[in-house]
C-alpha cells in the first residue's frame, strides 16, 4: 500500500520531469503551443522521462485535472493495425462496397503503410474531414473491418496519446494547487495508518470501529470479534516475552527523546546500537539507553506497533515521521516511572574500547602504585565503556564509584571516552582495517566531513572509482556519516525503493531513477541504503 501511495502521489521533481519531457519530445519551447497531440503511452514517457510509468498516469491524471492535458479521447485518437498482408487488403478493398472502401482508402493514406506492421495512432475526426466521411460511415465501415479480420482497432478514449491544452510555460507556472495534492497524500498515509492500527489493535475490533466513527457507545467488548475471541487479548505473538516492560521502554525513551527522532533512532536507542546519529546526538548517555537491548528490532517494531495502536505515541504521518509520547502515555509513563529504576539496565559494550579502558586503569595504578581493582572495579568498567558517560554527574549516576576514583581518576576515563566518541577514535579503527590504502584515504577524506564531490575534487580521481571506494568502506564496519556524502533527497528515493526491491541492482536503481542522479552517486547510496536495512551483498559468482 505504501507503494502504490507513493506512485499515486509522485515527487514533484518527477512531476516537473515529465511536463519538461512532454514538450520537450516535441521540441515545443516556452510559450509556443503543441499544434499535434503526443502520441506516446506512459511507458514510453516513463523511459523518456526516467521515472515509473504509474508514476506517469498519476502525474497526467494531476495535469488533466488541471486541464493542461486531455487523454486521447475526445481528442479523437484511435489505434488501428492492420492484421493481415498488404496484398490481401487491396483484394479485400476491391470486393467491398463503395461506402467502405472510402473509408479503407481514408485509413491507409491517413496511417501508411506503417500499421501494417504495429499498432499506429491517428486522429478520426481530422481524417473524417478530410476525406468527408459520416461518423456514422466510419463506424460501420470499422466494424465490418474488424468482422472481416483485415484490422484491429482501438476507437478514441481507449488508446493513449496525449492532447496538450495549453502552452508550454515554467513549471512553476502552472495552475496546479500542489499544497492540495500533497495534503491528499498525507491523507492518504492517515488512512492508511488507521487501517494498520485496526489490523493490530488487540482491542475489541467493533469499539474501533465505532471510534473511528465517533459513537461513543463503546463500552465493554463485543465478545465475537478476533480480539474479544482471542486467549491472549492483550499480547501480540512476539511479545509474550515481556511485552508490559517493552511498552514501559519506550515511554521512556520518548519521554527522553521529545519526539525528535524517528523510529530507526528509537529502536537504536531500546536496544543500545551505536549507529552514527546514536554517537553524534550523545545519546548512549541517555538513561534509557539500551534499556531493551534484549530485544530485537523486530519485536521492538511490534510493540511501537502496539505502544501507537494504544495511544500512548503518536507517529507522524510524514516523510520522516517522528515519534513522540501523547498526554495518555505521559500519564502512564509518570505513574510506572520507579519500576525502570528496579530492573537491570544491560547494555551491549564494545570491547576494544572496554580493552582500552582496561589498559588506561593498568596504567594508572602502576603510576600510584595501586592494584587495578583498587582504582575502579571491572563492573564498574564495564557499565563506563557500556554507557559511555561524559562528566561526574553521568558518572555517579550509572554505578557506584569511589570518590577518589571521581576526584583523581576520571578525568583520564573522561579524555579517552571523548577520543573514543570523537573524531581520533574513527580515525582509529581506520588504521586497524586492512582495507587498501587509497580506500582509507577517501574515508579520511568522507570523515572531515567532505561531500562526495568534494573528495572526487580533491584526490583528482574519477568520481566511479571514489563511489567504489566508499562502497567498500560502508559496506564494512567502518562508520560514514550519509548526510555529508549525499544529497538527503537522493538517498531518500533509493531507500523507498530499495524497501520495496530489496534484491535491487545498481543498473535497475539507475533505470527507477533515471539520469537525474550519476551511477557513482547511486552506487553509494545504494550502499548506505543496503546497510541500514540490513541487506547482506551476495557474491559475485
Ligand atoms: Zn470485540
Amino acid at each position: 500500500m505504501d507503494f502504490f501511495l507513493e506512485a499515486t502521489y509522485p515527487d514533484k521533481h518527477d512531476i516537473e520531469l515529465l511536463y519538461e519531457t512532454i514538450y520537450d519530445v516535441q521540441g515545443i519551447a516556452v510559450g509556443n503551443r503543441s499544434v499535434a497531440p503526443l502520441l506516446m503511452d506512459s511507458y514510453q514517457l516513463s523511459s523518456r522521462a526516467g521515472i515509473r510509468s504509474i508514476a506517469v498516469d498519476a502525474a497526467v491524471s494531476l495535469f488533466e485535472r488541471y486541464g493542461i492535458v486531455r487523454r486521447g479521447g475526445e481528442s479523437g485518437l484511435a489505434t488501428i493495425q492492420f492484421t493481415t498482408s498488404q496484398d490481401r487488403v487491396k483484394e479485400y478493398a476491391a470486393n467491398i462496397a463503395a461506402d467502405k472502401q472510402q473509408v479503407l482508402i481514408a485509413l491507409l493514406r491517413s496511417v501508411g503503410a506503417g500499421a501494417l506492421s504495429a499498432p499506429m495512432m491517428f486522429d478520426v475526426r481530422e481524417m473524417l474531414a478530410k476525406h468527408d466521411i459520416a461518423m456514422e460511415q466510419f463506424e460501420s465501415a470499422m466494424r465490418t473491418f474488424e468482422y472481416g479480420r483485415i484490422v484491429r482497432y482501438q476507437p478514441p478514449g481507449a488508446s493513449g496519446g496525449l492532447t496538450l491544452l495549453l502552452e508550454r510555460m515554467p513549471f512553476s507556472r502552472l495552475p496546479i494547487d500542489f499544497p492540495a495534492f500533497y495534503e491528499r497524500k498525507e491523507r492518504a498515509i492517515r488512512k492508511l495508518d488507521i487501517v494498520e492500527r485496526y489490523a493490530v489493535t488487540t482491542d475489541c475490533k467493533r469499539n474501533f470501529i465505532l471510534q473511528y466513527f465517533q459513537e461513543d457507545d463503546c463500552r465493554g467488548s463485543c465478545g465475537r470479534c478476533s480480539s474479544c475471541m482471542s486467549t491472549s487479548p492483550k499480547k501480540l505473538p512476539k511479545l509474550d516475552r515481556d511485552g508490559e516492560f517493552l511498552r514501559q521502554a519506550i515511554l521512556s525513551v520518548c519521554s527522553e527523546t521529545a519526539g525528535r527522532f524517528g523510529v530507526g533512532v528509537i529502536t537504536d536507542i531500546l536496544i543500545g546500537n551505536k549507529s552514527p546519529k546514536i554517537l553524534r546526538y550523545g545519546m548512549y548517555s541517555m538513561k534509557s539507553y539500551g534499556i531493551a537491548c534484549d530485544f530485537d528490532a523486530d519485536e521492538i517494531a511490534i510493540a511501537l506497533r502496539q505502544a501507537q495502536s494504544d495511544s500512548i505515541i503518536e507517529i507522524s504521518a510524514d516523510h520522516f515521521p517522528t515519534v513522540s509520547m501523547t498526554s495518555l502515555g505521559f500519564a502512564i509513563a509518570k505513574n510506572l516511572h520507579p519500576s525502570f529504576e528496579l530492573k537491570q539496565m544491560t547494555i551491549k559494550i564494545d570491547n576494544r574500547f572496554l580493552e582500552k579502558l582496561v589498559h588506561l586503569r593498568s596504567e594508572l595504578a602502576n603510576i600510584d602504585k595501586l592494584s587495578p581493582e583498587t582504582i575502579v572495579s571491572d563492573t564498574a568498567l564495564q557499565r563506563i565503556a557500556g554507557t559511555l558517560p561524559m562528566n561526574r554527574e553521568e558518572l555517579k549516576a550509572i554505578t557506584e564509584i569511589s570518590d577518589i576514583f571521581l576526584t583523581r581518576y576520571s578525568s583520564h576515563f573522561f579524555a579517552a571516552i571523548k577520543q573514543y566518541i570523537g573524531t581520533d577514535t574513527e580515525n582509529d579503527d581506520l588504521k586497524s582495517s586492512d582495507l587498501p590504502p587509497t580506500i582509507k584515504e577517501s574515508v579520511r577524506l568522507a570523515r572531515q566531513g567532505m561531500s562526495f564531490w568534494q573528495i572526487v575534487e580533491t584526490r583528482n580521481i574519477d568520481p566511479g572509482t571514489i563511489a567504489k571506494h566508499l562502497e567498500t568502506a560502508i559496506a564494512s564496519t567502518l562508520i560514514l556519516e550519509r548526510e555529508t556524502l549525499i544529497g538527503e533527497e537522493l538517498y531518500r528515493q533509493v531507500r523507498q525503493y530499495i524497501v520495496h526491491n530489496r534484491r535491487a541492482v545498481l543498473r535497475e536503481l539507475r533505470e527507477h531513477c533515471g539520469a537525474r542522479y550519476q551511477m557513482s552517486e547511486l552506487r553509494i547510496a545504494l550502499a548506505f541504503a543496503r546497510k541500514e536495512l540490513n541487506i547482506a551483498v551476495l557474491p559475485k559468482k
